[in-house]
């Protein structure tokens, strides 16, 4: 069951699916919270509620913090930290992965499926008539420009500077569609590239929901980035 260039991991909190390689791993992964020490918890921050033989401790594996079990009965999935299995949450971190599982199940999905675009890079004459097809990478690290005759440079999804999307109808309940986006990126000579990409083809449907899907996909990388200690 092992994927390709992971390797199963058995740590405090569950089983974790991790990268053999520190450097290839999802830009949308957190680093496991630090873990109060049993000693420092006395009772449930939550309830207030005694630790004793029968009362026991539990971590929530979100935050790091002690509760009762009643406190932190919740499972559910938590991607961002490579859990296999659903895994202990608190109250307050419940709301915050439900948040981020749905944003797994839809937006990661859309990018991963990929839409299509006309495309214009820096430097480059405007062409209209060809359409890209723009994936996310399976391991979420970059995005891929694909067209039957040319392929354009990946970018990478962490050097990903601003992201800026336009919108030009409405859908029949008056809410903006996005007609593209344009991108700042740090080239991989380190040269700061604008990328612009206007939704194409058949399916605009579709190259609709993958800008809305790479805007949220910009937001959650720079939380993380903004979040490490
Ligand atoms: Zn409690
Ligand atoms: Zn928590």
């Amino acid at each position: 069951m092992a994927e390709k260039g992971k390797m199963l991991q058995k740590g405090k909190g569950g089983m974790r699916m991790v990268p053999v390689n520190e450097s290839s791993a999802s830009p949308f992964t957190l680093p496991e919270p630090f873990w109060i020490p049993d000693a420092q918890c006395q009772s449930c921050i939550q309830c207030q509620g005694k630790f004793d033989f029968l009362n026991r401790r539990h971590h929530c594996r979100r935050c790091g913090k002690c509760f009762c079990d009643t406190c932190s009965s919740t499972k559910l999935s938590l991607p961002r930290m490579l859990y296999v299995d659903p895994v202990r949450h608190c109250a307050g971190c419940t709301g915050i992965s439900k948040k981020e599982n749905d944003f797994f199940e839809k937006h990661v999905k859309a990018l991963l499926a990929g839409g299509s675009f006309h495309v214009n890079q820096s430097g480059e004459t405007n062409d209209n008539d060809t359409v890209f097809v723009c994936k996310l990478s399976p391991d979420h690290r970059h995005l891929h420009f694909e067209n039957a005759n040319r392929r354009l440079d990946d970018i990478s999804m962490t050097d990903i500077d601003a992201v800026q999307i336009w919108t030009e109808e409405n859908d029949s309940d008056g809410n903006p569609l996005a007609s593209g986006l344009a991108m700042k990126y740090k080239d991989s000579c380190g040269e700061m590239q604008l990328v612009k990409m206007v939704v194409a083809g058949q399916n605009k449907r579709q190259g609709q929901c993958w800008v809305a899907s790479m805007q949220k996909a910009f937001k959650m990388i720079h939380d993380s980035k903004s979040s490490v200690r």
